[in-house]
């Protein structure tokens, strides 16, 4: 499955404005993240909400949980949580990235996770006036909210920051080896390790982490991460630590580790599958937690039930009463 082509003509064109030496992003290469459809799916299976809100989310053109793959900002490798390549010492003598940049770069995934929860819930609160009644226009989806973080009805502002934050978590699934059983013969940087884990990953825990400051979430987060986690590296994507991002010798997003589609190298195993239900049901719980914020943040008149019943209505004014 590719890219609609015009979705990946909308990104050749952000990169040849934003990137004039990245030539190689206008010839049309592999997909750089789960396709479209694969973030409808996962992002449906996580939600039980009515449709039209669901679409808002999910949808594999329009939704806000695509939103990250479009627009000038998309070759930002910790928005798909890429870059974060480590093959450990046992498996390479001198790899070129060292298991602390690695983990950096998965950090910076996460915090922009965090960032995005925390935004998410201070934007809720234009949901609900201070009497707990839902306001009309804050959450109205008609016309179609636009993801350009310019947007003034509240229910798009949460649903936008909830869709780019949760946008790198489910590509994580699909980026990195954490779900993965690796094929037989010899690891090396053409067959990374396979984690095979079938829980959601501990270092996720985006609302615990939104409540501490940014050194004791990164510090704890860092503790979690297992010496063999990779993510693939991504060639014309800039990483945070300000190397310049050559792949030369390290574990590959392309060809390599990536399971964004089922037709995927790295899709065998059943690997592809395993990390599609564990984004689902990492989503369910990014979306449990940031319920559990809003009603513990906002108690007041039950405002944060009645703000968690607006973003999943499609008509809460008399839904939500
Ligand atoms: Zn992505």
């Amino acid at each position: 499955m590719s890219h609609a082509s015009a979705q990946g003509l909308r990104r050749l064109t952000a990169a040849t404005l934003t990137c004039g030496t990245c030539l190689a992003v206008l010839v049309p290469g592999p997909a750089h993240a789960y396709s479209g459809n694969n973030h409808e799916k996962i992002t449906r299976a996580a939600l039980h909400w009515e449709s039209g809100s669901l679409a808002a989310m999910a949808d594999a053109r329009d939704g806000a949980i695509v939103a990250d793959d479009d627009g000038e900002y998309f070759n930002l490798g910790f928005l798909h949580c890429d870059n974060a390549d480590y093959l450990a010492p046992r498996y390479a003598s001198a790899y070129p990235r060292t298991r602390d940049e690695a983990t950096t770069e998965l950090l910076a995934c996460i915090r922009g996770a965090v960032a995005r929860l925390r935004e998410a819930v201070r934007h809720a609160d234009e949901l609900v006036d201070d009497d707990g009644r839902i306001i009309p226009r804050q959450s109205d989806l008609d016309p179609p909210c636009a993801w350009n973080e310019k947007e003034r009805r509240a229910k798009c502002k949460v649903l936008e920051q909830l869709g780019r934050g949760w946008h790198p978590i489910e590509d994580f699934y699909s980026h990195s080896n954490w779900a993965d059983k690796a094929d037989a013969g010899p690891v090396n940087t053409d067959n990374p390790p396979g984690l095979n884990r079938t829980a959601i990953a501990p270092f996720f825990d985006v609302r615990r982490y939104s409540s501490m400051d940014d050194p004791a979430w990164a510090r704890e987060a860092a503790g979690l991460v297992p010496e063999d986690l990779a993510t693939g590296c991504y060639p014309d994507f800039e990483s945070t630590g300000l190397k310049p991002v050559g792949c030369t010798g390290r574990i590959k997003h392309n060809g390599t580790l990536n399971k964004d589609t089922e037709a995927s190298r790295r899709s065998g195993n059943g690997n592809f599958q395993r990390a599609a239900d564990l984004a689902a049901r990492e989503i369910t719980r990014q979306w449990n937690d940031f319920t559990a914020e809003l009603v513990e943040t906002y108690p007041e008149h039950g405002r944060g039930q009645q703000m968690v019943c607006a973003l999943t209505h499609d008509h809460p004014v008399s839904s939500c009463r």
